[in-house]
C-alpha cells in the first residue's frame, strides 16, 4: 500500500517487507530504485517537478524520518514503521552475507565509504564489496561509472546527498540490480557521525539530537514546521466535501 504525502507516494512497508522487496529484486535480477524519503525531500518536491517525478518513479519509497511517519498517520494511511537509510543498510547486511551479494558503497569524503564497509565485513564475511568516495568531478565521473559497472553490484548504496543522489541513481539505473539513496548513512556506518542513542530514536526525537550535534543543520530543519502545515492542510482538504 502507498500513501500520498504532498504529492509523493510513500510505501507503507515495514523494514522486513522493504528488505524482502530488495531480496526479490536481487534474486530475480530485476532493476529497482529505492528512495528513503524524508520531510525535506518531500517538501522540496513541492517546488521541483523534476524531483517529484524522480521520487515517484522509484520502485520503493520508504518513510525516512518521524515527520513522514506522522504525516502518513495524519493522512489516514499509516506506514508500518520508519525505514531510514542507515537502518535499511544494516537490515540488508545479513541477507547480503547469506546470498554472497556484491555491494558497492558510493559517497562521503575520501576513505569514508571504505571505512564503512570495513565496519561491516568482519561481521558479514559473505559480502563482496567495493567503494568510492562521493567527491568526484564531472571529468572523473566516467571513471567512477566504469568502476561500478565493472564491479557489477547487486546493490549500489549512493550517499551523495539528497536530492543529487536521487537524480544520479535515476540517470544510471543500469549500474546495479538495486540502487538505494542513503544520504549521510555511510558517515554513520563509518562511525564519523554518531547516531542518537536507541532511547532517543525510540522517543522519536532523533532530529532534535542531530540538531544538537550538528547545529549547522538548523536551516534545513526549518522546513519541518512548513512540512507539518502543508500536511495538515492536505488532510483538511481531503475532508472537505
Ligand atoms: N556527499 C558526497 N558528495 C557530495 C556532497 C555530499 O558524497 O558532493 C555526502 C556527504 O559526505 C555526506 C552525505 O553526502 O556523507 C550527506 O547527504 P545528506 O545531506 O542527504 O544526508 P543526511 O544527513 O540528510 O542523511
Amino acid at each position: 500500500m502507498r500513501v500520498n504525502i504532498l504529492g509523493i507516494t510513500v510505501d507503507t512497508y515495514s523494514m522486513q517487507e522493504t528488505v524482502e522487496q530488495i531480496r526479490l529484486a536481487v534474486d530475480n535480477q530485476v532493476q529497482m530504485r529505492v528512495v528513503t524519503a524524508n520531510p525535506e525531500m518531500i517538501y522540496a518536491s513541492l517546488l521541483n517537478q523534476q524531483l517529484k517525478k524522480v521520487i515517484n518513479s522509484a520502485d520503493v519509497v520508504t518513510a525516512d524520518g518521524v515527520g513522514v511517519v506522522w504525516a502518513a498517520r495524519r493522512l489516514g494511511t499509516p506506514v508500518r514503521e520508519r525505514v531510514t537509510g542507515i537502518d535499511l543498510l544494516q537490515a540488508l547486511f545479513p541477507e547480503a552475507h547469506a546470498g554472497k551479494w556484491r555491494l558497492f558503497f558510493l559517497g562521503g569524503k575520501a576513505g569514508v565509504a571504505e571505512q564503512a564497509a570495513k565496519q561491516v565485513v568482519p561481521k558479514y564475511p559473505g559480502i563482496i564489496w567495493s567503494s568510492h568516495h562521493g567527491y568526484f568531478s564531472a571529468e572523473e565521473e566516467s571513471q567512477v561509472l566504469e568502476e561500478i559497472r565493472h564491479f557489477k553490484p547487486d546493490i549500489l548504496f549512493v550517499g551523495l546527498g539528497a536530492p543529487r543522489q536521487e537524480y544520479w541513481i535515476a540517470a544510471h539505473p543500469e549500474l546495479a540490480k538495486v540502487s538505494v539513496g542513503v544520504g549521510g548513512s555511510l558517515d554513520a556506518l563509518a562511525g564519523i557521525v554518531i547516531r542518537a542513542p536507541k532511547l532517543i530514536q525510540e522517543l522519536h526525537v532523533e532530529w532534535l539530537y542531530r540538531l544538537w550535534k550538528e547545529p549547522w543543520r538548523w536551516k534545513r530543519q526549518t522546513v519541518l514546521p512548513r512540512f507539518v502545515l502543508k500536511v495538515v492542510l492536505q488532510g483538511l482538504g481531503r475532508r472537505t466535501p
